[in-house]
């Protein structure tokens, strides 16, 4: 069956598609409804199935395949590589789930995970599952506020952390952050469960309440925990958003649909089946790192990589060297590391044997054409992919699919969509459908797909007014700009609170951005809409140099050659009003630009929430910039 079949199929028969897929997993109880939408825009999958994420990822590969590697954990930081069979994986995630279990964490119980890119991440987050606990993993970059925020949303019974991060060398203790975090939050968790990798040596410890996991570990290290059998659409995990444009929303994820959705994607979309291997640069901690790092390659009975550190150390070729030695088959990263690497000598690209490597998929923000044709031209024989989702849908929404069948790939387009994803890219004053080439919203027909969110943790409310509230027939809001073409390939336009109005003329920041960064001497661009007594809005743009300019008046000179591109790309009307060379972009810690930051300070208004921002110093160095007036 080739793409279009197999699309088209997912559509006109979920029950029939879904119900086949469904047989990918391991049910201990068989489904009794494949789908229930009585209640739209709320639906459940599987209905009366009963399975395990755990028992799915571990133990049906450790019983089939207990030799091969499973888990690969590297890190550049502590200079340490774990590797473990599925047999090993199995017994560390029943001696987590023992300690759990020994600490009277049960079903249905929340447990937020704060810890780095290590091992023991994934067998919290694996044990977790096993025994029917929620968990919710917070990105371990973030600072005790954010942790706060997510802990009173959670109210979780338990915190697993780890006792620092590493950054480029630099350790980061966790557990002055989990103490601020926990004294902030009104409902802190009773208990804390420190992984200690020994990074942050002689931190005190909260009697009664802090508990070191290797003690208890060593107290119940053997013990075999049952699988604890859950119904489909029992909850399995929360992940909060990105907080890109405003407070995060806490994404509940469901069972068996995620299960089924895995499962399908990692051959279809990743081409990955059991005993091939996927190396994912995400952090646990993002939706990428959860389907891509933990759940769809164990599911998939493959191997998976995680990668702790930066992805220039020790030097610019460090995940071309593990796709070589572990014979990586598709590799998945964003654009923003990749433009990272575009910054670096190019010969690093050039140094491994890469035969193996047959996909890099790239998703999170915009590919810009620049970066996707560097990347694909320095790999050589391996195809880039785009392909867009968000934390809601857990997996991609577009994509190329190369397991069904490879449609060519397009740069600029994340492509076409995947099974049981009905889009539509509709007016957003009419709810009309536009014809090709033309901008409209992309929505998503309900029923979702298995594998999508199935309420906001606790809000099931703001579900329906976050997503479904936007038009007058129910369908899903993905809140971004889109454009489809004749051949059906879609092209993601930006957020549709990324808009900005000159002079009646509606542009994208995005349009704007890839001009600009079409630029040889650009490296990032960031384009906002600043408030303008005669037009309305006009187009302003942040940069940053691949090299820093010589002085002022080459900086002049250059900033007057990207408003010169964008004129001749887009039209006098999207000419920027001012152009800011910076040395750096505010971002989220997930790699997103934050262009209502960057909006809030150049029209002297307060930034708004910035507990997400990566790097502080970016934002003081518009600041300044600003400031300075160039
Ligand atoms: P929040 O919803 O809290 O504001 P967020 O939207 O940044 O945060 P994520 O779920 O991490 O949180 O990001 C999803 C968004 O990222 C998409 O809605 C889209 O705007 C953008 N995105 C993801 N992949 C792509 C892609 N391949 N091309 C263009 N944009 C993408
Ligand atoms: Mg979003």
């Amino acid at each position: 069956m080739g793409y279009e079949a197999f699309h088209r199929r997912s559509i006109e028969d979920p029950e029939g598609f879904w119900g086949e897929q469904a047989r990918a997993i391991h049910w201990h109880t068989a489904p009794q409804r494949i789908l229930d939408d009585s209640n739209p825009p709320f639906r459940k999958w599987f209905v009366g199935g009963q399975t395990n994420l755990c028992y799915n990822a571990v133990d049906r590969h450790h019983e089939a395949r207990g030799d091969q590697l499973a888990l690969v954990a590297i890190s550049t930081e502590t200079n340490e590589t774990r590797e473990l069979t599925y047999t090993q994986l199995h017994r560390e995630v029943n001696d987590f789930a023992a300690v759990l279990v020994a600490l009277g964490v049960g079903r249905g119980d929340r447990v937020v995970i704060y810890m780095p890119n290590m091992a023991e991440a994934v067998f919290a987050m694996l044990a977790c599952a096993r025994i029917g606990a929620v968990h919710s993993v917070v990105f371990g970059g973030f600072a005790a506020h954010n942790l706060a925020l997510r802990i009173d949303d959670a109210t979780p019974a338990l915190l697993i952390a780890a006792d620092a991060g590493s950054r480029g060398g630099k350790i980061i203790p966790y557990k002055p952050l989990i103490d601020a975090a926990c004294a902030e939050a009104k409902s802190p968790p009773p208990k804390v469960l420190i992984v200690d990798r020994g990074l942050a040596p002689g931190y005190t410890r909260v009697e009664g309440r802090d508990l070191d996991y290797a003690a208890l570990r060593a107290q119940h290290a053997g013990t075999d925990v049952p699988v604890t059998w859950l119904e489909s659409n029992e909850p399995s995990y929360l992940l909060y958003t990105s907080g890109t444009t405003g407070k995060p929303k806490g994404v509940q994820r469901d069972v068996g649909g995620y299960a089924v959705a895995m499962a399908l994607s990692m051959w279809s979309i990743y081409d990955i089946r059991a005993g091939q291997v996927m190396f994912s640069t995400s952090d646990v901690g993002w939706a990428v790192g959860h389907s891509y790092n933990v759940y769809g390659p164990l599911i998939a009975g493959a191997t998976s990589i995680l990668y702790e550190g930066l992805p220039t150390t020790p030097d610019p070729g460090i995940w071309w060297k593990i796709c070589a030695h572990y014979g990586v088959r598709t590799m998945f990263s964003s654009p923003t590391g990749i433009r990272v690497l575009k910054k670096q000598d190019p010969k690093f690209l050039a140094q491994y044997d890469l035969s193996q490597l047959r996909y890099l998929f790239l998703a999170g923000e915009p590919l810009d054409g620049p970066t996707a044709t560097w990347i694909s031209d320095g790999l050589g024989g391996t195809t880039v992919i785009d392909n867009y989702w968000q934390t809601e849908t857990g997996w991609p929404v577009l994509a190329l699919m190369p397991g069904v069948e490879l449609r060519p790939v397009k740069f600029g387009s994340p492509g076409l969509p995947t099974p049981g994803f009905d889009l539509r890219v509709i007016d957003e004053a009419t709810g009309a459908r536009v014809p090709p080439g033309t901008k409209g919203v992309l929505v998503i027909r309900p029923p979702l797909p298995p594998g999508c969110m199935t309420t906001v943790w606790n809000d099931d409310a703001r579900f329906v007014s976050s997503y479904f509230s936007h038009f007058s027939e129910l369908l899903y809001s993905s809140l971004d700009w889109a454009i489809q073409d004749e051949a059906g390939y879609t092209f993601i336009l930006g957020r549709t609170d990324d808009v900005i109005n000159v002079a009646g003329h509606r542009l994208g920041t995005r349009e704007i951005e890839e001009a600009v960064s079409s630029h040889p001497a650009v490296a990032e661009a960031a384009v906002i809409g600043v408030a303008d007594a005669l037009k309305g809005q006009v187009p302003v743009v942040f940069a940053t140099l691949k090299q820093t300019a010589a002085d002022a008046v080459a900086q002049q000179a250059t900033a007057a050659e990207m408003m010169r591109t964008v004129a001749d790309q887009l039209g006098a009307v999207a000419r920027p009003a001012r152009v800011y060379v910076v040395n750096a972009l505010p971002k989220t810690r997930s790699g997103k630009l934050l262009r209502r930051s960057l909006q809030a300070l150049a029209e002297a208004r307060d930034p708004g929430d910035l507990s997400t921002l990566d790097d502080p110093n970016a934002l003081e160095d518009v600041r300044r910039v600003l400031e300075r007036g160039a």
